[in-house]
């Protein structure tokens, strides 16, 4: 089946189009800068043909307009008619309670992804917007809605209730809930495929390492505990955001800096982490090249970063029981030897042998330990886009079957 991917966010719409019989990325591409007079649109078809075009593009709709016409291009294009678009498949970030699996849309849908809007106001939104462009726009053409946050919703309640007032998650649904899910579920189903043993034996430990940051712990393909909370604010250091801290801490900023609200959440998401701790920079690459001269705060960044997805290790090992195999994912998972290797430093005693060899070597998915090391650790290039074509393609077909009972 060919489903169009569609990735909203406020200013820009990533996509891909993807034969999901073959995995075959037929075009791939972004529109940003939505919004502005000089928005662009960046479309690269399967044989490396490139395209740029700029101009203006007020809202969603006219980029996805963009984004199908690019599609049908005589010169640029991969499809004769609209119909052969089969399916539509959406990232969602927020499905709350909710959505526990990647759903087809209806209006029903629609409006419980409306209703989640207050616990994602950032993001569902934006990715509503791509949903309605899609539905004015392909009227006949099924789409399909996968989360986010659907892969944590099978948490045991001990791992997602907050030690706050009970009542306060029946009022407003605090608790956590997890982000990076179609990452997560995609990389730890990779990981047993490429040990050759089913998922339901496995206790996999997920490091999903980009400029957000987060883990989770995968025991016998369900996962039972991540490290983002209500907001992707929770957890690990990342490139701006704090991760875990004394929630006591805020209210001693406020008071002592006399920040307002909006300036707080901006501490915290935008000027902390890695560029927060370090002063140089939110980039990995950067915070390692500054490391390695000799600056001690860039290092220091490195270090904490790293002992976090450490301890984190050793507490997912615990939850589970044991651990089988822990994945390293995204841009720095999948492209920092420094940081996997500092991670797994002092963990022998779990079972866990490094191959400097193997660690360092180009490929991009690989297992990284030694023949007799207990617990296997792999590096799985993330494909959230591919999981959610998948998702797509499935949910239509089956949904055709029905109607045609
Ligand atoms: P996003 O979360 O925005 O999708 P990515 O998954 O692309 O981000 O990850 C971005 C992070 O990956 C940045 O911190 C970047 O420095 C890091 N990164 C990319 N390549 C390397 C590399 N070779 N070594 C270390 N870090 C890298």
């Amino acid at each position: 089946m060919k489903v169009l991917v569609l990735n909203s966010g406020s200013s820009s719409i990533k996509y891909q189009f993807i034969e999901t019989s073959t995995y075959s990325v037929l075009a791939k591409g972004q529109v940003e800068r939505i919004g502005m007079d000089d928005a662009i649109l960046t479309h690269v078809r399967e044989d490396g043909d490139t395209v740029k075009i700029s101009g203006e593009i007020l809202d969603h709709n006219i980029a996805i307009e963009y984004v199908i016409a690019i599609l049908l291009s005589k010169n640029h294009g991969v499809i004769k008619d609209k119909s052969e678009i089969e399916a539509v498949g959406h990232r969602v970030v927020h499905g709350g309670e909710t959505f526990s699996d990647s759903v087809l849309i209806t209006d029903e849908v629609i409006e419980k992804i409306r209703e989640n809007i207050e616990l994602a106001p950032l993001h569902n939104p934006h990715n509503l917007r791509g949903i309605l462009a899609c539905k004015r726009l392909l009227p006949d053409t099924p789409q399909v809605a996968v989360f986010d946050t659907a892969f944590h919703q099978k948490m045991p309640e001990y791992a997602f209730i907050y030690g706050l007032p009970y009542e306060l998650y029946k009022k407003y649904k605090i608790r956590r809930y997890g982000f990076h899910g179609t990452s997560h579920r995609y990389v730890s189903k990779r990981a047993s495929e490429i040990l050759g043993l089913p998922i339901e034996q496995l206790r996999i430990i997920t490091a999903h390492l980009g400029n957000g940051c987060s883990m989770s712990a995968v025991k016998f393909g369900v996962s039972i505990d991540t490290t983002m909370g209500f907001t992707p604010l929770e957890g690990l250091l990342m490139g701006t955001r704090s991760g875990d801290l004394d929630p006591a801490v805020i209210l001693y900023i406020m008071s002592k800096e006399g920040l307002t609200m909006s300036e707080i959440n901006a501490l915290l998401n935008k000027h902390s982490g890695l560029l927060g701790i370090s002063g140089v920079s939110s980039d990995m690459r950067e915070i390692i090249s500054e490391m390695k001269n000799g600056n001690q705060r860039a290092k220091l960044a490195f270090e904490v970063f790293c002992y976090r997805i450490k301890k984190y290790i050793g507490a997912y090992a615990a939850a589970m029981g044991g651990v089988d195999a822990i994945v390293f994912t995204a841009g720095i998972g999948e492209n920092s030897p420094d940081v996997r290797k500092k991670v797994c430093e002092g963990l022998e005693f779990l079972g866990i042998k490094i191959d400097d060899e193997k660690n360092d070597s180009p490929e991009k998915e690989k297992i990284i330990t030694t023949d007799d090391s207990k617990v296997k650790v792999l590096v799985i290039p993330t494909n959230e886009e591919l999981v959610i074509a998948l998702d797509t393609a499935e949910i239509v077909s089956k949904s055709k079957v029905m109607a045609e009972k």
